[in-house]
């Protein structure tokens, strides 16, 4: 990474459900979902799982905060790390979130202080000094960031629903579509139209297309049904992400191996690693 790169990709966490660090996912990492878009200078945030702590903490090395959360969804695995984000306990800083599943039910406010509510937490927000906006928006709208970035964003097959991202900066797109469940045989067309030409593809493969049977309707997908997906939307480097818990390093390096085989350039996500589209 240099100065001169001004769109990049770094992550932060790239698990699902549960982090899980030991001796065996050191290489790729224990933290569950948090990927940093760096953006001219600006930082978009995506999913505040548990690796966003130390994001937060390395953002707060660089002066006062000013930066969007965008939430796929808010199930525990892509939100438990925001009380542990310190830019939020500062009122130097200022931290916009956003999501798009929500309404008409919920809203993003209450979901999230409900989580910070005693007994379950000892911290409530509104004991976060920063300035803080909750933003929910109707998933398939077109987002404008203060950094510049233009989001646009398109249902997931989830359940609770989910929302995925495509972050369009000078001329590039990186998307970040998790959690979501394919159709055997089928290619989903809100994925197809989010993903079209991007430069950088991250998604869902928690499973592999030989354990996915005894894990359908559980609303992820497969390292092979994004190679799929990534194929006919020409997309240019397809990221495996939001693994499984359970696949350690030699598991991950197995899918790394014959996920490259199938669709060169294809990476599997770890901890620390940043991608320039
Ligand atoms: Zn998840
Ligand atoms: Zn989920």
């Amino acid at each position: 990474m240099t100065a001169d790169d001004k769109f990049y990709a770094r992550f932060w966490g790239v698990r699902g459900s549960i982090p899980c660090p030991g001796p065996d996912t050191v290489r790729y990492g224990g933290n569950t979902s948090c990927v940093e878009i760096g953006c001219g200078g600006s930082t978009i945030i995506l999913d505040a799982g548990t690796g966003i702590r130390e994001l937060g903490d390395a953002m707060m090395k660089n002066g006062p905060v000013d930066t969007d959360i965008l939430f796929t969804h808010t199930h525990f695995d892509h939100i438990v790390g925001l009380p542990f984000f310190a830019p939020l306990y500062s009122r130097d800083n200022t931290v916009r979130l956003w999501s798009g599943h929500l309404m008409p039910e919920h809203n993003l406010e209450e979901v999230l202080c409900e989580m910070l509510m005693a007994p379950l937490f000892p911290i409530p927000m509104d004991i976060m000094a920063a300035d803080k906006s909750f933003n929910d928006f109707r998933c398939g709208e077109t987002l404008t960031l203060k950094c510049g970035a233009t989001v646009r964003t398109g249902p997931l097959n989830h359940p609770n629903r989910a929302t995925g991202y495509r972050v369009e900066y000078d001329g590039r797109a990186i998307c970040y579509v998790t959690d979501t469940e394919h159709v055997e045989g089928q290619l989903d067309q809100n994925i197809l139209d989010l993903i079209d030409g991007a430069d950088i593809f991250i998604y869902d493969a928690t499973y592999t297309d030989e354990e996915y049977p005894n894990f359908k309707g559980w609303g992820h997908s497969t390292w092979q049904a994004g190679s799929a997906l990534a194929d006919a939307a020409n997309v240019g480097t397809f990221v495996v992400f939001h693994h499984e818990p359970t696949h350690d390093d030699a598991f991950m390096d197995a899918v790394a191996k014959q996920a490259a085989a199938k669709r060169s350039g294809t990476v599997v996500a770890r901890e620390g690693m940043a991608l320039v589209p």
